[in-house]
């Protein structure tokens, strides 16, 4: 029996710093790149020596950070060696995070040689000022040129991403920005909720009051609206912040949503495997530093960890149960079902879970879809869950 694994790739670098951006990610760091892509050729070879039989590559995410800063040429190096080095599945999902105004057409069309298929595009927001607010680098006009370049170029899978909650940002405003959206016609599309995360720069603008904190009432009124209008669009939410049109789901994402295996690649990025949850050392320079280090064989360090493994998590049972319900209630239309879990831990879901289940459905935050073959039975969140989703999700903790 072959066990599907996917492959997230971290490309730690952008031009500039967004101001709300809480990420893995360093500016002023380009010349790094070359030495940084050859690590990633390391550490793909140190995974790929220790990956059990039978596990195959379904899905290949490049993300950042600003993955288009890759000239294309370095992404073709490393998808080769991925083909060297593991073995895929005939049809292999491979997505690559955009940041619109840093790759021209010429770059689109030749990264689609290279085998990427998917591409996500940071857009955020259909207003320039607010896109400057916020920092971003490029403008509406760059989405729109990166948009049909893309389609010109042969990506027939292609995501926008969208923030809302923005400071200052109005209903109006937002409605226009996801209107423009519909009417680049993407075929998934990301809805995030503006967070304010610590010691960033729209932190001390809210601190020192140059603006307001967001308003997370109308931010769920904003979500409201997007989500009825959406699916008038042709959209399905198939995860809290997740829409897409028929067949366009993000393959890699609900890998990771399902709490199945996935290597982290890169400085900063997180893996799941085997039992073992972790995170590899932040900071490019560390992480060229240990890959350069690391001796040749390798072969004491158990699968999934590499040289670049700096926070490692043994999990038990409980824990990936716990995981697989918080992971798996992202999921809006698919959510748990009974019969998937107990296959995986040969235990009755209703039997470990039950009373927060029961609690959760009674408050009107989950809802349990029966059919005639109870293995099919499944809970997901109703639709007031999906704005609830933290406090359902503390339940299973
Ligand atoms: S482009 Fe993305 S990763 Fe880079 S600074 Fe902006 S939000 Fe952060």
């Amino acid at each position: 029996m072959t066990t599907c694994i996917s492959l997230y790739l971290h490309i730690p670098f952008c031009l500039t710093r967004c101001s709300y951006c809480a990420f893995n990610t360093y500016t002023g760091q380009m010349a790094l790149i070359p030495t940084y892509v050859e690590m990633l050729r390391r550490e793909l070879s140190f995974a790929a020596s220790h990956l059990p039989a039978h596990h195959v590559i379904n899905t290949i995410y490049f993300g950042g950070g600003t993955p288009s800063l890759l000239p294309v040429q370095a992404v073709a190096t490393i998808l080769n060696h991925c083909a060297t080095a593991f073995a895929w599945l005939s049809e292999v999902e491979i997505t690559f995070e955009i940041n619109p105004g840093t790759i021209d057409a010429h770059y689109l069309a030749t990264l689609r040689q290279t085998g990427v298929n998917r591409i996500s595009i940071g857009m955020q927001s259909a207003h320039d000022a607010e896109l400057a607010l916020i920092a971003r680098r490029h403008s509406i006009a760059d989405v729109q040129h990166t948009v049909q370049a893309a389609r010109t170029a042969g990506f027939d899978s292609l995501s926008l991403d969208l923030i809302y909650g923005i400071p200052r940002q109005t209903s109006p405003m937002w409605r226009q920005s996801l209107e423009t959206a519909i009417t680049l016609n993407p075929d998934h599309l990301s809805l995030y909720s503006l967070s304010v995360e610590n010691a960033t720069p729209l932190e001390h603008q809210i601190a020192r009051g140059t603006l307001p904190m967001p308003d997370d009432d109308q931010a769920a009124d904003m979500i409201e609206w997007a989500t009825a209008r959406l699916d008038q669009a042709g959209f399905q939410q198939y995860e809290i912040s997740n829409w897409a049109k028929p067949g366009f789901a993000c393959q890699h994402n609900v890998h990771v949503w399902r709490n199945l295996p996935y290597l982290g690649i890169g400085a900063g990025a997180h893996g799941c495997a085997a039992g073992v949850r972790y995170a590899n050392v932040l900071h490019p320079t560390d992480y060229i530093t240990r890959l350069q280090e690391a001796p040749e064989s390798d072969a004491a360090r158990p699968f999934p960890l590499t040289p670049a493994a700096d926070e490692i998590e043994q999990l038990g049972d409980a824990d990936i149960m716990s995981d697989t319900m918080i992971l798996g209630l992202r999921l809006t239309q698919e959510g748990i079902a009974a019969g998937d879990f107990h296959a995986r831990f040969g235990r009755d879901l209703w039997a470990i879970y039950g009373a927060e289940l029961d609690r959760l459905i009674a408050q009107g935050l989950l809802e349990r879809i029966t059919t005639s073959d109870p293995t099919q039975d499944r809970v997901r969140l109703t639709p007031r869950g999906r704005l609830l989703g933290n406090h359902v999700f503390a339940a299973f903790v």
